[in-house]
């Protein structure tokens, strides 16, 4: 069967289906033996706690923060409390299904009205549980898959969060499939890093699907084959081997620099998430880390990382590199990533609210301790700092001064950091983007954020399916702001990156070299698609000496 949807990260993935959804709310049935209804429940119940035992001890190496969700599942799992409500609503006459859910559902209310975020993210974990428990290996997120050890997976969800994400990092993934998400929403963003062929908007497909069926996921021209005949999956995996050989080839090219055609050297540097990912990126030739992502370090866990944590956390990317440049943006929590230990009132539109530079600003001790442990990394080779979601001078004043106050602390504890590291702002709001010939002069670099960019200057939701026909990185509106933000940084001397989508789209390549673009920042899996189209590139004369 065939089924069409939207090409989000090109390559072809082939493999086994995992079904993250279709779980079914159970119905309260008629039940001839409690008994029997019992010993089904303990069974199912020892089942599950023995995955997330195992589960957990597989995970606590790959990633910590994931090992403790799985540890705070466990103990509700084993919580006598927990087990003794289901086994009485069993001996009530409920079919055990209907009880294991019911009996999770108060628990989850209760820790719903609680008023401490932590309680209210719990609930999710409660039921969770449960459904591990009534669907057994069915429900399970990872839990089994670390066992199918080499053979790939073809993820297939509705849609799927950030946190769902990071946890799929630990597996074998070949391909995804949603019926939803927008084309840079960021579990999109992390397929790309990983070069993880995604397809997404394919309408039906957890219908169309069943677990372990074999699935071809082509992600350049976003169609998807389920249960396909021998011949196309023949076709498939041979154009597969071809795909993999031409870009083994581009690796091999991207290690040199990139040099247009009439000699102008243009940076390409990667966006990553994970520290893991920076010996990705020299493998593939980047030229530095032009976007490191923070946010990973504070979500999956219930309290923020320690300043120690954080330093190892950036100097090992920042080692990784080789003396090449990193560029660490501070937390950019709100929007779709929500951290339990930060309360922020319920917002209607999060994107809107108190999201990146904001947050941090009600939060002050959280930018503190972080821009700390960035300023230890920067004794470790060239750091740049980079604050998001800036919308106005104000913005910039602020958080520099509170850098200042890291920097001042650092050094009357004699603790060695770089006093000339760079620092940055993303520009991804339209204001910043208008007012960048006055936000110029305060900082040291811009990078432009197109993601966001596009995302606020069409007021399109860029997460959002429905309206993912306006999504459109290309549209003269972002471009015009691209080209203005470009123009005042020049003029001003200082650098400009883009580091949103649109760095790696090869329409878009031609446009912004010509604008005086010098330093690209994309997915890794991209920089030697990038630098191989740069390499092809004649720049007029007048935009050479930019
Ligand atoms: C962007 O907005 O373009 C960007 C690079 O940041 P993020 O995708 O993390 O919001
Ligand atoms: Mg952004």
């Amino acid at each position: 069967m065939q089924l069409i949807g939207t090409a989000a990260v090109g390559g072809i993935g082939i493999g086994r289906v995992l079904l993250i959804s279709g779980f079914k709310e159970p119905q309260l049935q008629p039940v001839k033996d409690s008994n029997v209804e019992l010993n089904r429940f303990r069974e199912a119940a020892e089942g599950a706690r023995r995955e997330l035992q195992k589960a957990a001890e597989e995970t606590r190496s790959l990633d910590a923060a994931a090992a403790e969700m799985i540890e705070a599942q466990l103990a509700m799992a084993e919580d006598p409390e927990f087990l003794a409500s289901i086994e009485e609503a069993i001996l009530e006459g409920c079919n055990f299904e209907y009880a294991v859910w019911a009996t999770a559902n108060k628990y989850a209310d209760i820790l719903r009205s609680a008023s401490d975020q932590l309680f209210k993210e719990r609930a999710a974990d409660v039921l969770s549980l449960a459904q591990r428990i009534i669907a057994g290996p069915e429900s399970g997120l990872f839990i089994n898959d670390f066992a199918r050890g080499g053979e790939g997976i073809i993820v297939v969800a509705q849609d799927l969060s950030p946190l769902e994400m990071t946890r799929l990092l630990g597996l074998n993934v070949s391909g995804i499939v949603t019926e939803r998400g927008g084309l840079t929403s960021h579990f999109v963003i992390l397929a790309k890093s990983y070069g993880i062929p995604t397809v997404v908007g394919v309408e039906g497909v957890l219908d169309a699907v069943v677990r372990d069926v074999v699935v071809i996921v082509d992600g350049n021209e976003g169609v998807v084959f389920v249960d396909p005949s021998r011949d196309l999956l023949t076709a498939y995996e041979s154009r597969k081997n071809q795909q993999i050989r031409s870009m083994e080839r581009l690796v091999e090219l991207a290690q040199g620099p990139a040099l247009t055609l009439d000699g102008t050297r243009i940076l390409v540097e990667a966006n990553i998430g994970r520290p893991e990912e920076a010996s990705e990126a020299i493998r593939l030739g980047a030229d530095g880390i032009g976007l490191f992502r923070t946010e990973f370090a504070f979500i999956n866990r219930i309290a923020p990382p320690s300043e120690d944590e954080q330093f190892e956390y950036y100097a090992s990317v920042v080692e990784a590199m080789r003396s090449k440049p990193v560029v660490i943006r501070t937390l950019d929590v709100g929007g779709d990533k929500h951290l339990p230990y930060l309360r922020v009132a319920e917002e209607s539109n999060p994107f809107l609210g108190l999201r990146g530079i904001r947050l941090c600003k009600k939060y002050p001790e959280i930018l503190k301790v972080q821009l700390r442990a960035i300023l230890r990394a920067s004794a470790y080779g060239e750091v740049g700092v980079m604050f998001p979601m800036v919308t106005d001078l104000r913005e910039i004043f602020w958080a520099k001064t509170v850098l200042k106050e890291a920097m001042d602390e650092l050094e009357s504890e004699g603790i060695p950091f770089d006093r000339s590291l760079r620092v940055g702002v993303m520009i991804e709001v339209p204001s910043a983007a208008i007012l960048a010939e006055e936000l110029a002069p305060h900082v040291d670099f811009f990078s432009i954020g197109t993601n966001d960019l596009t995302q606020y200057t069409l007021a399109v939701d860029r997460g959002s399916e429905s309206v993912r026909d306006y999504y459109d990185h290309l549209h003269p509106a972002v471009l015009r702001l691209v080209r203005l933000v470009i123009d005042a940084a020049n003029k001003h001397g200082k650098v400009v990156a883009v580091c949103g989508e649109l760095a790696g789209d090869l329409r878009a390549t031609k446009f912004l070299a010509e604008s005086g673009l010098r330093v690209f920042s994309v997915s890794p899996s991209a920089v030697p698609v990038v630098k191989d189209a740069i390499r092809r590139l004649e720049l007029p004369s007048e935009t050479k000496g930019v």
